[in-house]
């Protein structure tokens, strides 16, 4: 989603406009120079669009100085936002810091917006067209305190703003598209027919057309699920020339059609190459997923426990995903799979707010702070999740984060707010 840095010297009122931007009392409304705030960023909303609001009154320029530092604040928001909104006390009018700062914003090629703040009264209202000179174009007379007409400001942020791709590839409604995935030979159509004892009708033949049925409706634990792209699985062709290639192919299209899927692995064998590949795919394609152990019958009781030992140790790219241990062929716990395919869908839908998310960052990074590279201390500024399906993360940051800190930080981020059974991005986004 986009975001927005709202910039100014200390007590023109930054806080209490963003406070009522997101129409709540959230953000710390101190506007004291130096003061830490442990939330700097949080979500906004207005005439239907999201965008990220970034307080940049908890940044703490390194530079000394007033006008210094807040010239660094400005620097910092252009470089991290995709547009800018200068507040100003008209109360006070246009000081030498601010022109200095609206000096640093024109030469922005982002969208950049002047708040005319503490217009408490009419007659302050025709002192604002003074700041016009201040060569950001038209200024926005608000009073955060009384609520004067920030709805304007807000009707030009939002125009300000990029417009974003929304959340998903594709529609939500209808039955969750499942991909029952795997090497050949580890029991999909065993499991498929298993499941089929009560699959209610396959699906998608297109009225008027002539093409084969692909997709199997699938009734399990309550729900309806959409088993995507199973008409190769039904028909069992097999081992003919280029099956391999086939069943690869198929495995990548059932994965893009799919939300969420049951990688099947043999319990009986050790993991190979192939495996490995098909849920590769799946991580990569951003889908959650399930492990399905099958041929679970097949395993020996004492061999049980290196069993699991050894499978854990081939699955350390996937620690989120739950394991389910079946047999298509008894039916062993094949009920198993649609809580967890329902846990599954349900962190890939997560979306932690800003507000929350920046405060449990602050701590984690003050704690545990990136590690300094090339003399510097790279600093994050705030975090946003920019997106679900998969959930992913954007950092905005002072410099480059090793991988290893990205790691930790998805990490921590899994213990703290769930996400099981999903992939999460991690995206870092340097100012330049
Ligand atoms: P696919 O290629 O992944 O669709 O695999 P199939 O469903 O065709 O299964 C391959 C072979 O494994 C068949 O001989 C199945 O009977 C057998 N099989 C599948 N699931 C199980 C299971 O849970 N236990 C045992 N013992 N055999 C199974």
């Amino acid at each position: 989603q986009p975001v927005l840095a709202v910039v100014g010297r200390p007590n023109v009122g930054k806080s209490t406009l963003v406070n009522r931007i997101l129409g709540r009392r959230e953000a710390v409304v101190q506007d004291v120079p130096g003061v830490t705030r442990d939330r700097v960023a949080y979500d906004a909303f207005w005439a239907g669009r999201r965008f990220t609001l970034v307080d940049t009154g908890g940044w703490e320029p390194d530079a000394t100085g007033l006008q210094a530092a807040v010239a660094a604040q400005a620097e910092m928001a252009m470089a991290t936002a995709d547009a800018v909104l200068l507040v100003i006390d008209a109360s006070v009018g246009a000081t030498a810091t601010d022109e200095a700062v609206s000096k640093v914003l024109r030469r922005s090629k982002k969208p950049v917006l002047l708040a005319a703040n503490k217009v408490d009264d009419d007659r302050l209202l025709a002192d604002t067209a003074s700041l016009w000179s201040l060569g950001l174009g038209e200024p926005y007379p608000v009073s955060a305190l009384h609520g004067r007409s920030s709805g304007d400001l807000l009707d030009a942020i939002v125009k300000a703003l990029p417009s974003m791709p929304r959340d998903g590839d594709r529609a939500t409604t209808g039955p969750r598209r499942v991909a029952l995935v795997g090497k050949p030979n580890v029991g999909k159509s065993s499991l498929l027919n298993k499941l089929s004892g009560e699959v209610r009708s396959v699906v998608d033949s297109v009225a008027g057309t002539t093409v084969d049925p692909v997709d199997s409706l699938v009734e399990l634990d309550g729900d309806t699920w959409r088993f995507v792209d199973t008409a190769g699985l039904r028909k069992r062709v097999n081992s003919a020339n280029g099956a391999e290639y086939y069943a690869s192919l198929r495995t990548k299209t059932a994965i893009d059609a799919a939300e969420v899927a049951i990688v099947l692995l043999d319990a009986a064998e050790p993991l190979s190459e192939q495996d490995l590949r098909v849920l590769t795919m799946v991580v990569e394609a951003g889908r959650a997923c399930v492990l399905a152990f099958n041929k679970w019958d097949l395993v020996d009781e004492d061999r049980r426990h290196a069993m699991v030992r050894e499978l854990d140790r081939g699955l350390v790219r996937v620690p989120w995903a739950e394991k389910v241990n079946i047999s298509a062929l008894t039916g062993r716990s094949v009920r198993k799979l649609a809580p967890a395919l329902r846990t599954a869908l349900k962190s890939w839908d997560q979306r932690v707010p800003t507000g929350q998310l920046n405060g449990w960052l602050a701590d984690l990074i003050a704690a545990t702070p990136p590690p300094v590279r090339g003399g510097k201390q790279p600093k994050v500024l705030f975090a946003t999740q920019a997106g679900i399906r998969p959930p992913t993360l954007v950092l905005f940051t002072t410099g480059f984060l090793e991988a290893g800190y990205r790691r930790f930080i998805e990490r921590k981020f899994r213990e703290r707010f769930g996400f099981e059974g999903s992939p999460v991005r991690v995206n870092v986004r340097v100012r330049e």
